[in-house]
């Protein structure tokens, strides 16, 4: 069976027997391979790796950093392919998927390529008399990042590409449930001129992770994952002296306006509410039509077009989603559907007990449908994180942002609407950090940033974008004068000021 070791020193380590994961392919149901689950002191070795390799990396100019990464582009791009189903393979997304996935994380390598001028400083000549006055960014040192199974790609290249660029160290714990891409990403940087140990790679679970916020060599954590997890490594970090930044989870809302082009909105719902099975933190498992004749008029065209959908294995082309990540997932996402029939809401389409033939023991889940759900129901209020579209029906628009308002939860949010006046005032008025009108998944482009509000995001600072700089960099200010050459000692007690 194929094992994952850890990465460093320019390469894998030999497989441990002692602490392993069991890496599954969703569309067979079987164990595929096995991952090394590091221990603390694995991790302190890492960091100290670490600590060795990055002065001479952060020495080296801005312009010979970022060539790594136009090379490391290069690379990606060569590797689409067999990326994409290595990817799938342990996920379940189809292919096609997987390559959007890695895509999104590219878009942050190329923004990276910018980075000598994305580091530029600020300078102001004459600030006093024969003074002049100027900042600048410097790497904080070791840094690491945590991440989420659903995106083994994207999040990862989030995170490293910005770390990296700004001249720190990187320590990167992936997922321990799909943990191969973000290996190979690592064996193509360093194919890429990467030195050794700028990047490495440490499987594990909650032990490693514990270890990194408890090392007081790492001097800032990123971490993508679900919110209580988040708000514990934020705490536990911050607690330590860490910057942190920490993404939680999400339960996004999709607004569909009486005006809306109704078919358009159908289409972009069950992309976001289906596509990767539902298993992104910017999916829409939530849809508020406004007023009774949306609500009827929105299900009559959506309850076709769910049951028509395809669900197939990770390598079939035309499957419009493919299996859950895990057993354990899938029986907890049935349970959602359970609670949702006891607690009262309308099961429309019920995705349980799908099977496909063939891959019977594979994680795969129909889509469903739930009707006439409230705000009180704990399947409303509780991220799913799989095929499940809830449709909570609301009076008007105030209603539906208040709905989205008071969600525990902030991540994204869509409104489907031909009126400017009502999306101008919906986007103004909702308390969500990434907002889409007339566009169903809000990830904004690699040179703005990411980032949600409330319980999805604990910390000030947003991924990627000049926030990801920002985060992997501390400033320095330099107030300087030189002699001029005159003798008269200027000498006060005073703060200095500019009078
Ligand atoms: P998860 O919280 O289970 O795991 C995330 C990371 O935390 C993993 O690396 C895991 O090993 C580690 N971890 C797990 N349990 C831990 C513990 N007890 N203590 C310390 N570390 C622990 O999340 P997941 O299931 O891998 O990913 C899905 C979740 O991530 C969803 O909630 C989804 O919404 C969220 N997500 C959020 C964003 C975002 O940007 N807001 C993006 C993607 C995913």
């Amino acid at each position: 069976m194929r094992t994952i070791g850890h990465y460093f020193d320019g390469g894998v380590a030999p497989f441990e027997e002692e602490r392993t994961g069991d890496i599954f392919n969703p569309s067979k149901g079987e164990v595929q391979a096995r991952v090394n689950l590091a221990a603390a002191d694995e991790l302190d070795a890492a960091v100290a790796r670490a600590k060795a390799a990055q002065p001479a990396w952060a020495a080296l100019n801005p312009q010979r950093r970022a060539r790594v990464f136009f090379r490391f582009k290069e690379l990606i791009e060569a590797n689409m392919q067999p990326l994409a189903e290595l990817l799938a393979s342990e996920h379940g997304k189809v292919v096609s998927d997987a390559k959007g996935d890695i895509q999104r994380g590219l878009d942050v390598v190329e923004f990276v390529c910018g980075i000598p001028h994305l580091l530029k400083g600020e300078y102001t000549e004459g600030a006093g008399p024969g003074i002049d006055v100027y900042s600048m960014r410097q790497p904080l040192g070791v840094v690491a990042g945590i991440t989420p199974f659903n995106f083994p790609a994207m999040i990862p290249l989030w995170m490293l590409a910005p770390a990296i660029a700004c001249g720190n160290a990187f320590i990167l714990k992936p997922s321990e449930r799909d943990p191969s891409v973000p290996v190979r990403l690592a064996e193509l940087m360093k194919e890429a001129g990467l030195p050794d140990n700028v990047l490495q790679v440490i499987h594990g679970d909650k032990v490693v992770v514990d270890a990194i916020l408890d090392n007081p060599d790492i001097k800032a954590v990123s971490f993508v994952g679900s919110s209580d997890i988040a708000q514990y490594v934020y705490n536990r970090g911050s607690a330590a002296g860490k910057r942190m930044q920490c993404m939680g989870g999400a339960k996004n809302h999709g607004i569909v306006m009486p005006d809306a082009d109704l078919d358009q909105a159908v289409a972009d719902i069950l992309g976001a509410a289906y596509g990767s099975a539902g298993e992104r933190c910017m999916a829409l498992p939530v849809v508020i039509p406004v007023g009774e004749q949306t609500a009827v008029a929105l299900r009559e065209k959506l309850v076709p077009a769910i049951e028509a959908l395809r669900i197939g294995v990770s390598t079939d082309e035309d499957a419009h989603y493919g299996p859950v990540v895990s057993a354990q997932h899938k029986a907890r996402i049935e349970g959602y559907i359970q609670m949702g029939v006891d607690e009262g809401a309308e099961l429309v389409v019920d995705g349980r007990g799908f099977s496909l033939q063939g891959h019977e023991e594979g994680y795969f889940l129909g889509p469903t449908l739930f009707d006439h759900v409230t705000p009180e129901m704990k399947s409303y209020q509780d991220e799913i994180f799989g095929p499940v579209l809830q449709i909570v029906r609301s009076a008007s628009l105030d209603d539906a942002i208040a709905l989205a308002t008071r969600h525990q939860y902030g991540n994204g949010v869509a409104i489907f609407t031909r009126n400017g006046n009502a999306a101008r005032e919906f986007v103004q008025r909702v308390e969500v950090g990434m907002v889409g009108v007339n566009v169903p998944i809000p990830v904004p482009v690699s040179y703005h940033s990411f980032g949600g509000w409330k319980r999805s995001g604990f910390g000030d600072m947003n991924q990627y974008g000049m926030d990801g700089v920002r985060f992997y960099t501390r400033v320095k200010t330099v107030t300087q004068r030189w002699p001029t050459g005159d003798t008269i000692v200027d000498q006060s007690f005073v703060i200095p000021t500019m009078s």
